[in-house]
């Protein structure tokens, strides 16, 4: 059994039973108290910035922390008991979503599931010889990290905007905040673009877990990765590092990439053999404490990844 089916089960007998009123029949106005919970840090982002301040929009996971690692608390389900909007990305690691909304009693809420919204892939794996074993972490069968391609940043944006006026119609966007963000996506998208014109490299080497299928497909570059999109088999194999190396050492790149809250172990093996840079590609999945708290967005986050970019294709 899960560690959320353990809380649930534990939780369902007592709560939220039977007073649950489906959400388009809550009279909702644009008085502020409209709230939106997001499960991650790229979904948390692009509600709060449709929303401006018109509404109350929470992020499920607690920055800082492992996004595959949530367990949910009774402090959620009674957040979700009084959300108008829920916003997941539903793939794998979302499993539990309908458990939660069934115990918050929120099983009829508004739902923005982001996964249905864009044209998914197929977790592909590693290209480094990384074999997978038994119980490394869950395997996607579809990648799920669907917000590291720009226009499907977009598009959910779109989205979490329908389901808002769903449950309130007339809703009061902060248009302005809105445009002027997406046109600020819209110039790191084009900068992306040319970088990648411009540079006679197309592949992108992480010495560390992968959830970037979706950027590279955007962009139409390879990769090559030590570990799958979010395995938690990490630990790096002799074979694991030698072929990272060789990549290396076969593309002339000048560097390897970890992803953010990474043990660097194997960036660093690689480098010290190869002496290439290690520089970070961030994924928006989460941020550290700090981060949250200066107010990052994923905007700032895709911005810091096309300057790597640029050192990683040797483009100036
Ligand atoms: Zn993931």
């Amino acid at each position: 059994m899960n560690k959320f089916k353990r809380i649930l089960t534990g939780l369902c007998a007592i709560v939220f039973c039977g007073t649950f009123t489906a959400c388009s029949e809550k009279p909702h106005t644009t008085d502020g108290n409209l709230t939106v919970v997001a499960t991650n840090f790229a979904l948390y982002d692009f509600a709060r910035t449709v929303c401006g301040d018109s509404c109350d929009v929470r992020m499920l996971i607690s920055p800082g922390s492992e996004s595959h690692d949530f367990e949910a608390t009774l402090k959620d389900i009674a957040l979700l008991a009084e959300t108008d909007v829920f916003v997941y990305v539903g793939g794998e690691s979302e499993e539990w979503v309908p458990d939660i909304l069934e115990a918050a009693g929120a099983s009829d809420v508004v739902q923005v599931r982001a996964i249905d919204l864009v044209e998914t892939y197929v977790s592909a794996g590693t290209e480094s010889g990384h074999e997978h074993s038994e119980g490394d972490g869950h395997h996607h069968e579809t990648d799920e990290h669907i917000w590291t391609s720009i226009p499907n940043a977009i598009t959910i944006m779109d989205a979490i905007q329908q389901g808002i006026q769903r449950v309130s119609e007339g809703f009061e966007f902060d248009w302005d905040g809105r445009n002027a963000y997406i046109s600020e996506l819209l110039d790191i998208d084009a900068d992306i673009r040319r970088t990648v014109e411009a540079s006679t490299q197309d592949t992108l080497i992480f010495a560390d877990r992968f959830p970037f299928r979706y950027f590279t497909e955007e962009y139409g570059l390879n990769y090559c990765a030590a570990f799958d999109g979010c395995s938690s088999a990490v630990e790096p194999s002799l074979s694991t590092i030698n072929t990272i190396i060789e990549r290396v050492n076969g593309t002339g790149s000048s560097a390897v990439f970890t992803i953010e809250f990474s043990d660097r172990k194997t960036a660093e093996a690689v480098a010290s053999e190869t002496g290439c840079e290690i520089l970070e590609f961030h994924s928006a999945h989460n941020v550290s404490k700090a981060d949250f708290e200066s107010g990052i967005t994923y905007a700032d986050i895709m911005r810091k990844n096309a300057e790597n970019l640029k050192i990683a294709l040797n483009v100036n």
